[in-house]
């Protein structure tokens, strides 16, 4: 697993060049995800499985 440093979402990979982005840390390491994304983070985790470690282990709801 390699650790996310660059500064860009997570799912849609566009930079803080093109969308804001928001930082936010799991598993001690430091992501970033668009404002766009973020829904999808609070209600479909499952769907950042391969994005996020252990993604699919986050449960919605
Ligand atoms: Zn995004």
């Amino acid at each position: 697993m390699e650790n996310n440093n660059h500064q860009e979402c997570i799912f849609c990979k566009k930079d803080d060049s093109q969308v804001p982005l928001v930082q936010l840390s799991y598993q001690k390491v430091n992501y970033w995800i668009c404002p766009q994304h973020i829904p999808i983070l609070i209600h479909e985790p499952g769907k950042l499985a391969g994005m996020l470690p252990d993604a699919e282990n986050l449960h919605a709801g």
